[in-house]
């Protein structure tokens, strides 16, 4: 269920249980490479969502698929870490993701308060639109230290789960945080599908959810303080 690109997908890797025995049972866990024409194999779309509109998102299903033991990646037996490495790292983009939208909304909130005049002044002039572009700001500049922080983890093989997870939670929820706000400061036209604002906050909210929701995160996170 859920699965970004599913429906478009030329391949699918797989996280299969190829040893039923064996404890605990996630080392029994394989990833296989399952094509999009594999008889058995579906992918349906399931249809319209409240943002990220630009990927499609599929259910897959499994009915007796049969694949050649060449589609095994990597080695049987390691899936289960495989999958754990592979989301490391989606978690550092999903992190970096909401950073751009959080900079993207900061940055039209910016721009629109600098032009529009309401009781004889400019927003920006208001030291209530001052303080709340100072606060937001703030955030982001912690956001990207967080991601960065992360990024730099991956790239040096180095990687701690807490450190990823604090990044896609609070760049997150950063993102949220900043979108709205940007649309407050728009006022009435913040809501228009015209201007850029409202969708950077519905596309913002799926990052809350997907690859591990907030509430894993902290799971995660707690998991690396207390064990
Ligand atoms: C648009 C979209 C795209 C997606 N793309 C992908 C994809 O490409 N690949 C992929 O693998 N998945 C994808 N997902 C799935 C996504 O990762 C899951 O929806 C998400 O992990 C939550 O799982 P769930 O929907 O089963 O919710 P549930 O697991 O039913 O969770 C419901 C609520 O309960 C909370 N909860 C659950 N367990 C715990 C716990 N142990 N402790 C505390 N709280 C808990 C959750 O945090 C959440 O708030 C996508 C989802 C969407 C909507």
């Amino acid at each position: 269920m859920f699965i970004t690109n599913g429906p478009i997908a030329h391949f699918i890797l797989v996280l299969c249980q190829t040893n039923q025995t064996i404890q605990p049972s996630y080392r029994g866990q394989s990833i296989i490479l399952v094509e999009k024409d594999a008889a058995g194999f579906t992918a349906t779309d399931v249809g319209e969502k409240m943002g990220n509109k630009m990927t499609p998102t599929g259910e897959l299903s499994f009915n007796d698929v049969k694949v050649p033991a060449t589609n095994l990646v990597g080695k049987e037996g390691q899936g289960f870490y495989q999958a754990l490495r592979i989301f490391e790292e989606i978690r550092v983009e999903v992190a970096a993701q909401a950073l751009g939208i959080a900079q993207g909304s900061f940055d039209r909130a910016l721009a629109y308060v600098k032009q529009r005049r309401q009781f004889g002044r400019k927003l920006e002039d208001f030291q209530a639109t001052r303080h709340k572009l100072a606060e937001l700001v703030t955030k982001i500049e912690t956001a990207r230290l967080m991601v960065y922080r992360a990024a730099w983890g991956i790239d040096q093989e180095d990687i701690d789960p807490k450190v990823t997870s604090m990044a896609k939670m609070y760049a997150t929820r950063v993102a949220l945080e900043v979108a709205d706000e940007a649309i407050q400061m728009h006022g009435g036209y913040g809501y228009m599908l015209e201007y850029d604002v409202e969708r950077f906050y519905r596309d913002a909210r799926i990052m809350d959810i997907y690859g591990g929701t907030r509430e894993i995160q902290k799971n995660t996170i707690a998991s690396g303080l207390l064990r």
